[in-house]
């Protein structure tokens, strides 16, 4: 079966024993390819099983990244200089509850995301999300990954507000919220229910996008989950460095935005941007409630006078 890799043309290659017997067959028979779509080509062509290919990518892309981008948050942890940018200064997590967190999550990766990674292939093929090298121009990953981390952030606001209400916080994202000063590892801390809704915002929106568009490059979805796990996971590091990028682009959320939602427990509900919360006047902290209290003040005041 020739791999959908090679959709657009109609190479037959010999089947290679090494992954990187696999690198040079691709490089010799396209040696127009980039270095990643080179890879890209040799790993399908590798695996000479489609399914597995996508799900064995899809699963290694998550725990690799995951755990890659939480264990330079778990180093800055244990070096006391860092501490001068902890946003709560006085709660580092101690080992133990960083272990309890990094075993919860693995299982929990293993147990609730495992059987959808695997039966990704199926569904890239029925909603036409191509794998074929070469890749799509830049310029279309980089408007389709805006688009869906704009409408990943909305859909994050609503249902993460509502996770805040009642029922929904006792019996699921109360478990989001064990750690009040968070770090790394418990960006996925939370309740399965919780990392389907929410996970939905992340996943849904490319699903329905290609749906209608039939539009969408499998490479393109790696990047945006990659990129999406990278602000999960700093947004919880509980770290607010002078670089940080929310210094220079005033709109980014990042962890001082997300730090203050773990500790107030409200306010603050949007994941990577700043203007819903903004707009809809749910900011959390002291200075967000004082400025919000006045305004109130200062309205009773006006209503006031008019009555008068
Ligand atoms: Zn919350
Ligand atoms: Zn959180």
């Amino acid at each position: 079966m020739i791999s959908e890799v090679f959709a657009n043309s109609t190479l037959v290659l010999p089947k290679a024993a090494t992954y990187l017997e696999a690198v040079s067959t691709v490089k010799s028979v396209s040696p127009h390819l980039t270095f990643m779509e080179t890879y890209w080509a040799a790993w399908y062509h590798y695996m000479q099983n489609d399914v597995l290919a996508t799900g064995l990518l899809f699963f290694c892309l998550h725990e690799f990244m995951y755990f890659g981008r939480c264990l330079p948050w778990f180093i800055i942890d244990c070096i006391p200089y860092f501490n001068q940018w902890k946003i709560q200064a006085t709660k580092i997590p101690s080992g133990k509850e960083q272990w309890e967190c990094f075993k919860y999550v693995l299982i929990h990766h293993f147990l609730v995301e495992a059987i959808p990674i695997w039966g990704f292939h199926p569904l890239c093929q029925k909603l036409g999300i191509s794998v074929a090298v070469p890749f799509p121009e830049i310029s279309t990953m980089l408007w389709q990954i805006g688009l869906f981390s704009v409408l990943e952030d909305s859909w994050h606001y609503w249902f993460h507000r509502l996770f805040h209400y009642g029922p929904f916080y006792k019996y699921i994202h109360k478990q989001h919220h064990r750690y009040a000063a968070p770090f790394g590892f418990a960006a996925e801390y939370a309740h399965p229910v919780e990392t389907m809704a929410l996970g939905f915002g992340t996943v849904g929106f490319p699903i329905v996008f290609v749906y209608f568009t039939g539009n969408l490059h499998l490479f393109t979805l790696c990047i945006w989950i990659t990129l999406r796990l990278f602000q999960a996971i700093d947004s919880h590091s509980g770290y607010d460095f002078p670089w940080s990028l929310h210094n220079f682009v005033p709109f980014w959320a990042g962890a001082e935005h997300h730090d203050l939602h773990h500790h107030y427990f409200i306010g603050n509900y949007a994941s990577s941007f700043r203007w819903w919360d903004f707009t809809l006047d749910t900011e959390a902290g002291p200075e967000a409630k004082a400025e919000r209290e006045e305004r109130m003040r200062l309205k009773a005041e006006r209503n006031a006078k008019k009555a008068n």
